[in-house]
């Protein structure tokens, strides 16, 4: 993506990994949300076999991993998030029954009906929500669950900037209820949710993403790149707090209706 048309809102990929390789998680989110979301999961069974669809470096996959038994494998875009993922896991001696695959989830490597637990934090926006949940029911087990977050307007109107903000990023942001209702249309029953509270955007992403940047601008000293990758940070950050009121995470979990 490095080009000589580089605008502020397209960094270098290899900048982007080299940046959110430091952190703990790559999207808004905590244990306590990952948890909660889990606490609508029932009667898993023995050995789940469960897939966390763009797992990143892994951080709520450790943690849906001790609170649940079986496999877990994670699937991510980024070798270099899928090492770290895997280090993480020897780290925390859930090598055995924790995987990390380098994989597209628009290509799972799963079979039909094998999955018990579809699990996806802050990633399904990059293939968008309704398209990722159609196409990813068929791996689950009649009555296995999908657990997904996703960003949500909270009100029904808000103000131009931040509206126009999110139609250039991600124009299938859409209420709770709206996306309830596609989930119920993708062919899944017992929809629960919830919105994440704000210390899953401020506490557990922002703030550990702020202190990274001092050294991630020192190794990489006069690269411009690098430079409009912290910037876009920082506004990424300045329009969540100015706007926070007015969209959000939710957690959707739900069974496979059949
Ligand atoms: N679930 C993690 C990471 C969220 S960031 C967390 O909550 O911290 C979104 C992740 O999706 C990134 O790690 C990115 O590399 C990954 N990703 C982007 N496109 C993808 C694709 N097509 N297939 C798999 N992973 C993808």
């Amino acid at each position: 993506m490095s080009n000589d048309n580089e605008t502020i809102h397209e960094p270098d990929e290899r900048l982007i990994y080299d940046f959110f390789l430091a952190a703990e998680r790559q999207g808004p989110g905590s244990p306590e949300a990952t948890l909660r979301a889990l606490s609508f999961v029932n009667g898993l069974g023995e050995r789940p076999f469960v897939a966390d669809i763009g797992c990143g470096t892994g951080g709520q996959t450790m943690v849906l991993a001790r609170h649940v038994p079986g496999s877990v494998t994670g699937i991510d875009l980024v070798p270099e998030f899928i090492d770290r993922f895997n280090r993480n896991a020897r780290e925390l001696g859930l090598q055995d029954r924790v995987k990390g695959v380098v994989g597209s989830m628009d290509n799972l490597p799963f079979e039909p009906e094998s999955l018990d637990l579809i699990w996806s934090e802050g990633a399904v926006y990059n293939i968008g929500f309704e398209r990722g949940i159609t196409e990813w029911r068929k791996f689950l087990k009649p009555g296995g669950y999908i657990a997904v977050s996703e960003c949500v307007w909270l009100t029904e109107s808000r103000p131009a900037e931040i509206h126009d903000y999110w139609m250039s990023g991600y124009p299938e942001i859409d209420s709770v209820a709206r996306k309830t209702e596609q989930m119920r249309k993708a062919g899944y029953g017992d929809v629960s949710t919830f919105i994440l509270p704000e210390e899953c955007w401020t506490e557990h992403y922002y703030t550990p993403l702020s202190k990274l940047q001092r050294s991630f601008l020192d190794r990489h000293k006069g690269d411009r790149g690098a430079e409009n990758l912290v910037e876009s940070l920082r506004q990424e950050e300045d329009m969540y707090r100015k706007y926070k009121e007015f969209y959000g995470y939710a957690f959707f979990v739900a069974r496979r209706a059949d």
